[in-house]
């Protein structure tokens, strides 16, 4: 023992690392002493005990050496840090500590669960980090060199930088990596509002690394150090902020000591561009790896995924939330979908050949930081037995001639082959856990240990005969020999001869019918065999130790083999899904139509009797306008082609009989106003926010799926801000873009816009009809341009409403938020609108058809200010309700006018009574849209005098 008591060490250990618990090895143990014995106690209920150490007594709590695991684990997802100091023996037979790892989340190795464990470093330049990162929703840059971002999976090796615009575009691609860990740089630290979105918007925990790491000096030293000075340049990674990220992230995994720092083999850089552009409301929205409700169960992950290995499910969650851009990768995958999806025998005996592989990414990580054993090296083994296996199954098959052939040529199959055949001539068919005690190794593979092993079966030989012997030479009967613990190796004598043994027997032990002997000669066999035991154990633990080195050297191999084996297994996973499921191939175009032809809801589909519907999308079609009655299938309509559009990107087939996709940049939603409001989320500034972001990100080659807009707020205002954001996106963005409202007054836009259509969604009785709300009024002035929010609660209702003025808060576009204003004005004044289209029908001029809102309709020529007709809003089209045509639920179809005789606000809302269903309405819903329709009576009446 040094000097220094146990709880001394403890202590100044402690005091040198920056976690929040240390736990120490004592002999058999980890123990936890002083405020960290009381943590873990509250924490994870362990018994406290008292040790006293140079007069003073401490909390100590303690688990077994091999029990460790579990408790980690739930520090560290309790959000605690954990150091672990290790004991370690000095050359005079001293016990010393280290502390040789940190767990963070990020460094938990020991995980069961199959998904990538991210940690992300993220880095702003320093001098415009304000403009880059601060901007939120509105997403300029400014003069920054964007944001960098590094991720690092020490589970499984790799390691992906890259370099996104804004903050915007880094929160959505952290939202796609989903770490469990970032480290912000210091720029980014300084930059509150970033690091509440990180907090807020990520599930990650954030770390605070040392600001040295960063600084580009340190990064690129690290960067170089760890993949040689010429990989920066081959990879084109000079971004500043990303070689920083990079660096930061290698550093803090050296740092957390988890030894993994070798499995890191390449450094990939990708761009943000290279992935379907999908923000984190969308991803969320959309059901992709988590419901809205947080499961996985009933995501498009959970509903696609039949792969028969963990890597291969991990890699089609990648692909699932990183689509591509690129139709030579998405026609490659394709064309091995559709080789697979054809040859339903070939593709079973490659799901065959694959199932039983384990994950030889995690087992690399594994190897190199040294704690892979015996067991492990053999599933490297087995696993690295599959690919011969697999590129048997596809070779002579029909997917021969598919580029599946080359995914199992891409790793050096030849280096897999030596190192599987080193281990299988290596290691014995079934060793044991413990890599110290022996028992390791085949014979022939060492001749040191196979000399050892010679001795050692000498020895036992000579001890299980000498019981046969001794009869012999003593004559004696009742005779046997055998070992425990207390007595070693001994000779036992029946009673009734033991008066008969030769003199150099010496008794140990008298028992009821037997007497125990040892010999000199049987204590020198036995500590023979004790000697050869140790050798033998110290020998296979350092052959055990550079064997798994040398599998740790060829990582590299083991993770080619290990992804080329995830992406044979998730590829044939979407050939059985697409087979299963009458999916088709859809066809790829650069970016142009959407042509769906009975396109179903992948996951729905799997639940219901689903009845398909079409799609039809094109440079005359950007724009459609979705209406139908509550539950009558909108929402899972444009769902439905936003996940079709997904699959096809991600190199999938599509449920549906045919379908051509044109390839888009991204996908944008914004959707459930309602649901979250009956949840309680403060909804309509995040409501107006995801727009913001949608209108300030989406591009003409973008998806824009939009479901209602404006219900968070008043009536007007909201019809102003959807009929501007119509008219915005239909001229300005031109984005493909889908569109559910209960604002029928926007139906008639489709009129005056010239790439505006109207679908709906038809209903069984022919009779529903949508909700015509929208004509209510607000007594109130917003003329004044600065409104703030008070947010003090006080008497009596509220008298104006502010959604135009939340719109702008929310970084909604300028020309969005005057041209609502405008809208709003005329609303208000009971005057004309007129529809503004670049590109309508009037060439760029704005159109000259002006909509007359308590008419309900567009009227030809020019109307001005004050010009506005009075009446009651009969004649009024109602574009969006139809059903006579008796399609079936679902079937979408494009709307077509129809005269109503009564006052639309009482039709309406008769309507809508009839069709409310009780049980599926929150009371906060209820009362919303009671509130609705009083003002839209009020409204009437006032009409009506
Ligand atoms: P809305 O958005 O119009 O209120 P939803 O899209 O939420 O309606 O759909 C209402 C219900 O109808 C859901 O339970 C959904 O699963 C079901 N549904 C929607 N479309 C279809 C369809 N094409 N075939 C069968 N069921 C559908």
């Amino acid at each position: 023992m040094t000097s220094q008591g146990i709880v001394e060490q403890f202590l100044s250990l402690k005091s040198e690392t920056d976690a929040d618990v240390l736990t120490m090895q004592c002999g058999d143990f980890y123990e936890f002493f002083a405020d960290d014995a009381e943590l873990v106690a509250d924490e994870l209920d362990l018994k406290v005990s008292q040790k006293s150490s140079h007069g003073s007594s401490y909390p100590m709590a303690g688990v077994p050496v091999d029990d460790l695991t579990p408790y980690l684990k739930a520090l560290v997802e309790r959000g605690y840090r954990v150091a672990v100091a290790d004991q370690f023996e000095d050359e005079s037979g001293d016990h010393y500590r280290e502390v040789t790892r940190v767990v963070t989340p990020g460094t938990l190795l020991e995980t069961d669960d199959a998904d990538a464990r991210y940690i992300a470093a993220v880095v702003s330049d320093g001098g415009s980090a304000g403009d880059a990162a601060g901007l939120g929703a509105s997403g300029a840059a400014g003069e920054s060199d964007g944001i960098g971002l590094a991720f690092a999976d020490a589970t499984t090796g790799q390691f992906l930088v890259t370099v996104a615009d804004d903050a915007d575009d880094a929160l959505s691609e952290l939202y796609r990596f989903s770490p469990v860990e970032v480290l912000p740089g210091p720029d980014v630290r300084a930059d509150d509002e970033l690091t509440r979105r990180l907090r807020e918007e990520t599930d990650a925990s954030v770390s605070l690394f040392e600001a040295d790491a960063f600084a580009p000096g340190r990064a690129k030293h690290a960067l170089d150090e760890q993949f040689g000075s010429e990989t920066l340049s081959s990879v084109g990674l000079d971004d500043d902020p990303a070689v920083r990220a990079a660096g930061a992230v290698l550093r803090y995994v050296e740092e957390t000591g988890a030894g993994v720092l070798p499995s890191m083999t390449r450094l990939q850089t990708f761009e943000t561009s290279e992935h379907l552009e999908l923000d984190a409301t969308t991803q969320r929205n959309l059901e992709l790896t988590e419901t809205m409700q947080g499961g996985r169960e009933g995501t498009l992950v959970d509903t696609i995924d039949h792969t028969v290995t963990s890597p291969g499910g991990r890699l089609l969650r990648e692909w699932v939330t990183r689509p591509r851009r690129d139709r030579g990768e998405l026609d490659r995958r394709l064309d091995c979908v559709d080789a697979l999806a054809s040859a339903a025998l070939a593709r079973e005996r490659v799901r065959d050949a694959l199932d039983g592989g384990y994950d030889l990414e995690r087992l690399a990580a594994r190897a190199t930081s040294g704690s892979a054993d015996a067991t492990d090296l053999l599933a490297v083994r087995d696993t690295l037995a599959i690919l011969p296996a697999v590129a048997d199954a596809i070779e002579g098959s029909p997917l021969a001639d598919s580029p599946l052939s080359a995914v199992v040529d891409r790793p050096d199959r030849d280096a897999a082959r030596e190192l599987r055949e080193e281990l299988d001539s290596a290691l014995a068919d079934e060793p044991p856990k413990t890599v110290t005690q022996g028992g390791l190794f085949r014979r022939g593979y060492d001749d040191e240990l196979d000399d050892l092993l010679d001795r050692h079966a000498e020895a036992s030989e000579w001890i299980d005969t000498l019981a046969e012997r001794e009869k012999r030479r003593h004559g004696l009967s009742h005779v046997t020999v055998d070992r425990n613990k207390t007595d070693g190796h001994y000779i036992q004598v029946g009673k009734s001869v033991a008066g008969e043994v030769p003199e150099h027997y010496s008794e140990i032990k008298t028992l009821k019918n037997s007497k125990r002997f040892v010999t000199d000669e049987l204590a020198e066999r036995e500590r023979e065999i004790l000697r050869i035991e140790e050798s033998r154990g110290e020998l296979e633990y350092e052959l055990f130790c550079d064997l798994r080195e040398r599998v740790a050297e060829r990582a590299a191999v083991l993770q080619d083999v290990g992804r080329a084996l995830a992406e044979v297994d998730a590829l044939a996973s979407l050939a059985a899904h697409a087979a299963a499921n009458d999916w088709v191939r859809p066809e790829l175009t650069e970016a142009g139509a959407l042509d769906i032809d009975a396109g179903r809801h992948p996951v729905v589909e799997q639940t219901t009797d689903f009845v398909p519907n079409d799609l039809r999308m094109n440079r005359d079609r950007e724009f459609l306008l979705v209406t139908g009655p509550n539950m009558s299938g909108k929402s899972t309509y444009m769902r439905q082609v936003a996940l079709v559009t997904l699959l096809a990107q991600i190199g999938s087939f599509v449920p549906a009989r045919a379908a051509t996709i044109g390839i888009v940049d991204g996908i944008y939603t914004r959707v459930g106003a309602l649901d979250e409001l009956a949840q309680g989320r403060s909804t309509f500034m995040v409501e107006m926010q995801e727009l913001s972001n949608i209108l300030h990100s989406a591009t003409e080659d973008s998806l824009v799926i939009l479901d209602e807009v404006g219900r968070g707020t008043a009536t007007y205002d909201g019809i102003s801000i959807a009929w501007a954001a119509t008219e915005y996106l239909h001229n300005e963005v031109r984005a493909k873009t889908l569109f559910a409202t209960h604002y029928h007054e926007l139906t008639s836009l489709a009129e005056h816009l010239e790439r505006v259509v109207n679908v709906h969604v038809a209903v069984d009785d022919g009779q529903t009809q949508p909700s015509a709300s929208g004509t209510s009024s607000r007594p109130a002035d917003d003329s004044d341009e600065s409104v703030t929010f008070l947010r003090t609660v006080e008497e009596g209702p509220t008298d104006r409403s502010y959604g135009v003025h939340v719109a702008e808060l929310a970084g909604v576009p300028d020309p969005v938020v005057t041209r609502a204003d405008e809208v709003l004005a005329r609303l208000r004044a009971d005057e004309a609108i007129e529809a503004r289209g670049s590109g309508a029908r009037g060439g760029d001029e704005p159109t000259q058809a002006v909509f007359d809102l308590s008419a309900g309709e567009f009227v030809d020529g020019e109307r001005t200010d004050g010009d506005a007709p009075g009446g009651t809003g009969a004649n009024r089209e109602d574009t969006g309700a139809v059903g006579s045509d008796g399609e079936g639920a679902g079937a979408v179809s494009n709307g077509t006018p129809r005269e109503t005789t009564h006052p639309p606000e009482l039709e309406a809302i008769a309507a809508e009574i009839d069709e409310l269903d009780l049980n599926e309405t929150s009371p906060i819903e209820l009362m919303a849209t009671v509130q609705e329709w009083q003002e839209q009576l009020d409204e009437q009446s006032k009409r009506d005098e």
